[in-house]
């Protein structure tokens, strides 16, 4: 019998490997999350869920109405002189990650799995995991969710970064906000970046930027640099108003990186496979597609090399779609004015189909 399964990482990525597992374990190789935080923690993310992802979240045992009763049913995207409003292909829902990761790991430890938390892996090497405290955990199948951090031996190259690397900001508001943001998710196109404004379930509106490095220099600090994209997109400085919740940061998000390769013993998922721009309000689609469809691969006596190239040559087009997307909304002064054109001939449409992942 083959040992238990391990998952690094209690996101959406691991979780969804860890309810798949679960699922087809039958009465051996109960898989265990190992997760650094103790409680649920709010990771920088936009929290728009497409339609595609509510239904394979619905597949795992999570209702969308679980994670919020309201549905997103519009995007409007903001330039500096322009506003363009177009209906969804489909509902989506905007959620706080804390919620959405404190379900999925739930929904884990109810279809069997064991859910370490509070425990963090310093390193990967040999096969085997060797957490903070020493301790070396070894598995026949190591499933890498550690997300947005990379862990030693195992990290993504520094390469995938750039010569200006893109940060994540993250901040809330209540107050006024809301009012304003509606049934929307909302792209407000700034140079060299971008933020996404949407309603999560408790009536805060979460703003998430994706930012070069650049601007924050020129800035000076994270305050300033919105006080600098406000006066850019007048709108954007609009849904900064009510009260603020501090700003959280991440460094160095490497936009269009794959894992190419794979290795036995090792499946690496969600933002550990591939890292698409996240104005494509996908990442988390990958996150859940990645988890579940290699715990299936698993199960099925796959070693983990063959999966890895397979989910790479999936995400190949919509992280190629939203990284052609990603390039032009950084320079709005440049595209802005094709944006009417786009919506009338179907390109958002199309744009929207095209970077979502398939669920096999
Ligand atoms: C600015 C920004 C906006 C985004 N907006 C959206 C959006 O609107 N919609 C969308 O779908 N996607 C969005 N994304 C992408 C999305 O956040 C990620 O793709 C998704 O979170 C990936 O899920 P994951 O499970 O791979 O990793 P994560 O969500 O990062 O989860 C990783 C988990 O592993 C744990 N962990 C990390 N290191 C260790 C360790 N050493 N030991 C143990 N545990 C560890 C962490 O605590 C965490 O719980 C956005 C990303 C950014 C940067």
């Amino acid at each position: 019998m083959r040992r238990p399964p391990l998952i690094l990482g209690g996101g959406p990525a691991g979780s969804a490997a860890a309810i798949t597992l679960a699922a087809g374990a039958a009465g051996g190789a109960r898989p265990v999350v190992i997760e650094r935080t103790s409680t649920p923690g709010d990771a920088i993310c936009g929290g728009f869920l497409s339609w595609r992802t509510l239904e394979a979240l619905a597949r795992l045992g999570v209702e969308a109405d679980a994670l919020n009763h309201a549905r997103v049913t519009r995007l409007r995207l903001f330039t500096r002189t322009r506003m363009l409003e177009t209906s969804l292909p489909a509902p989506g829902i905007g959620v706080s990650r804390a919620r959405l990761d404190a379900l999925l790991l739930d929904r884990a430890a109810r279809s069997g799995a064991g859910i370490e938390r509070g425990v963090t892996i310093r390193e990967i090497t040999d096969g085997a995991a060797r957490t903070a405290d020493g301790a070396t955990l070894s598995a026949d199948a190591l499933f890498l969710a550690s997300g947005k951090h990379d862990i030693r031996g195992s990290a993504r190259p520094a390469a995938a970064r750039g010569a200006d690397p893109t940060l994540g900001l993250r901040t809330r508001r209540i107050g006024s906000a809301p009012r304003q943001v509606g049934d929307a998710i909302e792209l407000h196109l700034f140079d060299r970046g971008y933020a996404g404004v949407v309603m999560q379930e408790d009536g805060s509106a979460n703003i998430c930027l994706a930012i070069h490095r650049s601007r924050l220099t020129e800035a000076g600090d994270p305050d300033r640099l919105l006080q600098a994209l406000a006066a850019e997109v007048p709108a954007f400085g609009e849904r900064l108003a009510g009260d603020a919740a501090p700003i959280d940061a991440i460094a160095n998000v490497p936009y269009g990186w794959r894992a190419r390769h794979g290795m036995d013993g090792l499946f690496r998922l969600g933002d550990q496979a591939a890292v698409i721009p996240s104005l494509a309000g996908e990442g988390m689609g990958i996150a859940i597609a990645s988890g579940a469809s290699a715990a299936r691969a698993w199960l099925a006596g796959e070693a983990g090399a063959a999966w890895q190239q397979r989910f790479a040559a999936q995400t190949a087009r919509p992280l190629m779609v939203a990284g052609a997307v990603r390039a032009m909304a950084e320079r709005p002064g440049r595209f802005a004015a094709l944006l009417p054109i786009a919506a009338r001939l179907g390109v958002i449409d199309a744009v929207a189909a095209a970077t979502r992942i398939a669920h096999r």
